[in-house]
């Protein structure tokens, strides 16, 4: 088996196509050096190894140590140095490399091959001693804590110490025996922590860091990033070894890092930051104020890289350019300027946010770079949620407290926490979090996750807060400078005003701004590069995309949102309002149907007012309004005390509400009175329902001139007569009110498939159905026997060991829910070629279930008013 390949020097042997073989980091190297970029040469150790390595005990392939020499043999060759020579050595870089970028996961181990003879060969050959003195120390503090796992604060210990010695206050100021001094200092501290001296043989080396790498894979954060984000374990990550090349070696020379679009707003200008005479992660780390590449974009006080460096920034444009048209996708780049010439350290599609995302899409569309589909294939609908979620309200008072840089776009409030695991705490109790430190590691990502944003005291807009932050989506403002947080004491504090753990603020990760409290926040607008997506999107979907609402204002939030009608009215929410619950407990409470119908008539026009409205807002589109579905008890009180007042409003006695509460009552309600059960023994309700529904039409009709097409829909339905039994209640409602009126409307009768028995007898019950909608939420706890309300004990160890693949009342489970609806599906059509079919259950929302009903030839999907672009374009993508 081959092992490894080379790449640079005119001598790759990968490409982009071969990421999961020589991992993101691997495939792209050479595939940059493949196109003329200068890379410096180096090979990739493929992920194959990982696997093999890590399942066998920590076990190389037999055959791997010679492939390893032959290829360090041609890096060797390519840059005339030899590995550990003691007079020029070859120092190399060793890197991980997964298929899917996995930010900080794994560590970097810089300036390999250095020792106490080959540290000597470096100041000769560079003529640099402070450079090779600082390129030594980097090296023990690398390796020291990456394969020897002593804790990195202690080698920054050394350095502040020195620093404090030395009396100055950036680390570039001291001097080459400064750094020598703290080498010494560094190899004692290895020696005391570690009971063996620093290792002095490259090849030792070498093989070390190649071991740490591979067992990083399995160290317990990348195993938490990993389970996140739904990446397989035996997926691997891969070694990359690479000749150095050096940005600490003087004021010609520098390393930085940079997208080729703004990663926050997709806005096409060049984005990044850089520092003069630094090396790898410095930009990253906050050990210096990182300065901006453009000259247009420096503040004052700020030099460029344009300024500072002119050659190698005009270099680092014409890249910019050559990559973007080669990978057609915003990248982000790692680069490294050693005396003058830039080298090309790493290239990837970069993080963005949402809508970044949308932007870059579209404008590379219209500018030809990509076509109309890729540019619908490259925004995730799930992340579309974010633009769709509020911003502050300009007008509304608030109290900044200080700024930040504007990280990851959208706003937040929320309680101050001070640690991930009190921020996973707290918001596992459903409080809405801040969460606030420093700065954040990759230890930090579940109190990331669990948190509404985050807000960081240290690191630029590419540090770990800021890329992670995009990366989910969470709003966050990094590098509030200002901002002084004091763990011990659970305080921030900034200008004189300090808020403490468990107080609330605002972020606008868009701003950057902070703000003590809550601030009011507004509606997102649907339109620029969004609605031409959304437009993109409509052009190529065929699922319909509808709502469920039921309030005048969500029929205006989805309509805004691009919604095709209303695909599930719940006609119960109606009766909620203080104005007619008292009918509706006088319904209840009533002894015989006469007490009943009399109770009914009550609710008639306030039924009638609700669709009239619903029908003005959804004008010339379809209506699906779903007749009573919850048991009756449902709309009593719980407790004595309240019964007690219910009693006296509908003057009856306590004895008799208290005995008929006790009658409703029961001991599964999810399987009990309820649904078309509930129409067929109280026919008077779902008559009134039908008459007000057929009334408002048929007032629509006569206000505007058009009528609207009401589908009235049948809920719980199990057997095929009792579709006929609660149609055969509409149709007669229907002639009766047609007979007032002396006018007649469209109208068709369907029925929820929400039991796995009218899946079954789908083709008998389609004989008096116009349209079928499938209930998936009902009929994911009914065919697998689970209470939506009680799963929540043990769900999320179900799905987080691999019993069940996802949460079923999330993501439709194609196995055995969409067994049954693409049966359904296909039986009611043998009945009726022509029958509707829709989804009206959560998943109606959700982008993998969409793709299902796709497949399963459903005409539209439902979901709730802030999904409905989520929809759209999800099902474009289905349509693709
Ligand atoms: P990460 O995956 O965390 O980004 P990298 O492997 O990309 O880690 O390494 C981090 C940084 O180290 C790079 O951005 C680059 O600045 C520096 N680096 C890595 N390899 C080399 C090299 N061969 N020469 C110079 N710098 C390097
Ligand atoms: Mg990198
Ligand atoms: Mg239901």
């Amino acid at each position: 088996t081959k092992w490894v390949y080379n790449f640079g020097a005119e001598a790759n042997e990968g490409r982009a196509g071969m990421r999961n073989l020589l991992g993101g980091k691997g495939a792209n190297l050479a595939e940059m050096a493949s196109i003329g970029l200068p890379v410096p040469p180096g090979f990739t150790i493929t992920t194959e190894v990982c696997t093999a390595f890590n399942s066998a005990g920590r076990q190389y392939p037999t055959d791997l140590q010679a492939q390893v020499a032959e290829a360090l043999a041609r890096v060797e060759a390519a840059v005339g140095l030899t590995f550990g020579d003691p007079a020029k050595p070859l120092l190399v870089s060793v890197r991980s490399g997964a298929r899917v970028s996995m930010p900080g996961m794994m560590d970097t181990v810089l300036n390999l091959g250095l020792n106490d003879e080959t540290v000597r060969g470096l100041v000769s050959a560079s003529g640099d001693a402070r450079f090779a003195w600082d390129s030594y120390r980097r090296f023990i503090q690398m390796f020291g804590s990456v394969v020897l796992g002593v804790d990195h604060h202690r080698f920054e210990e050394i350095i502040e110490q020195a620093k404090i010695d030395a009396g100055v206050i950036e680390d570039t100021a001291l001097t080459a025996l400064q750094w020598q001094e703290v080498v010494e200092a560094y190899q004692t501290l290895v020696e005391t922590e570690t009971g063996k001296p620093f290792p002095q043989s490259p090849q030792d080396q070498l093989w070390r860091a190649i071991g740490a790498v591979f067992g990083s894979w399995m160290n317990t954060r990348a195993i938490t990033y990993r389970r996140l984000h739904d990446i397989p374990a035996d997926w691997g990550t891969a070694v990359n070894v690479q000749a150095m090349v050096f940005g600490n070696m003087g004021a010609d020379c520098a390393t930085g890092v940079c997208f080729t679009r703004d990663p926050s707003t997709g806005e096409d200008v060049f984005y990044g930051e850089f520092l003069v005479n630094a090396q790898g992660e410095d930009v990253v780390a906050g050990i210096r104020t990182p300065q901006p590449l453009s000259a247009a974009r420096s503040k004052p006080g700020e030099v460029s890289m344009e300024q500072a460096l002119p050659e190698a920034y005009a270099e680092l444009l014409k890249v910019r350019e050559t990559l973007e048209q080669h990978y057609k996708d915003m990248q982000d780049i790692e680069f490294t300027v050693q005396s003058n010439k830039l080298y090309m350290l790493q290239t990837r599609n970069g993080k963005r946010t949402a809508s970044a995302a949308l932007r870059i899409a579209v404008e590379m569309a219209e500018s030809g770079l990509i076509t109309r589909d890729e540019a619908l294939m490259r925004v995730n609908p799930a992340a579309l949620d974010q633009l769709l979620h509020p911003m502050l309200n300009p007008d509304a008072p608030r109290t900044l407290l200080s700024r930040g840089l504007p990280a990851s776009p959208g706003a937040a409030s929320g309680i101050v926490v001070f640690s991930a695991d009190e921020a996973e705490m707290r918001a596992q109790k459903g409080e809405a979090v801040i969460l606030v430190r420093v700065e954040t590691s990759p230890e930090d990502i579940h109190g990331m996750h669990a948190a509404r944003g985050i807000l960081t005291t240290r690191g630029g807009m590419t540090s770990h807060a800021a890329v992670v932050a995009r990366g989910m989506g969470r709003p966050c403002v990094s590098g509030a400078g200002g901002v002084a947080v004091d763990y011990g004491k659970q305080t921030l504090s900034a200008g004189g005003r300090s808020v403490r753990a468990g107080e609330a603020i605002t972020i606008d990760g868009a701003t950057g701004e902070v703000f003590i409290g809550y601030v009011a926040m507004i509606e997102p607008k649907v339109s620029g590069h969004f609605g031409t997506m959304m437009g993109w999107a409509d052009d190529v979907r065929t699922l319909k995309v509808r709502s469920n609402a039921e309030t005048p204002l969500d029929a205006e939030t989805a309509k805004r949102f691009g919604a095709e009608g209303i695909g599930l009215c719940r006609t119960e929410h109606m009766f909620f309002d203080p104005e007619r619950i008292g009918a509706v407990r006088q319904m209840i409470m009533a002894g015989d149907e006469d007490g009943r119908r009399l109770a009914v008539e009550k609710l008639l026009p306030f039924q009638r007012g609700d669709f009239i409205s619903l029908f003005r807002i959804m004008a010339g589109l379809p209506v699906t309004i779903r007749l009573l579905d919850p048991p009756l008890h449902e709309f009593l009180p719980h407790g004595d005390q309240e019964l007690a007042e219910i009693a006296g409003v509908l003057g009856v006695d306590f004895a008799t509400i208290q005995r008929r509460a006790g009658e409703l009552s029961e001991a599964n309600p999810m399987l009990g009175h309820r649904g078309c059960r509930l129409g067929i023994t109280y026919p008077e309700i779902y008559e009134m329902q039908a008459r007000a529904i057929f009334e408002a039409a048929i007032a629509i009709a006569v206000e505007t001139g058009a009528a609207p097409v009401p589908e009235i829909m049948i809920p719980l339905v199990g057997t095929p007569r009792e579709l006929e039994i609660t149609r055969k209640l509409v149709d007669d409602a229907a002639a009766a009110v047609f007979a007032v009126h002396g006018r007649t409307i469209e109208y068709q009768v369907g029925t929820m498939i929400e039991l796995p028995r009218a899946a079954l007898l789908a083709d008998k019950i389609a004989k008096s159905a116009d349209f079928f909608s499938f209930g998936t939420n009902d009929l994911t706890q009914t065919v697998y026997g689970l209470s939506r309300d009680d799963a929540g004990k043990f769900l999320p160890k179900y799905v987080e060991s691999g019993i069940y693949d996802k949460d079923p009342f999330v993501t439709l489970d194609r196995d055995g829910v969409g067994l049954l609806v693409q049966m359904a599906a296909d039986k009611g059509r043998a009945t009726k070629p022509g029958l509707k079919l829709g989804i009206c259950g959560e998943h109606g929302g959700d982008p993998a279930s969409i793709a299902f009903c796709q497949e399963a030839g459903l005409d539209y999907v439902s979901c709730s008013p802030y999904r409905v672009p989520v929809a759209r374009l999800a099902a474009a993508q289905a349509a693709i």
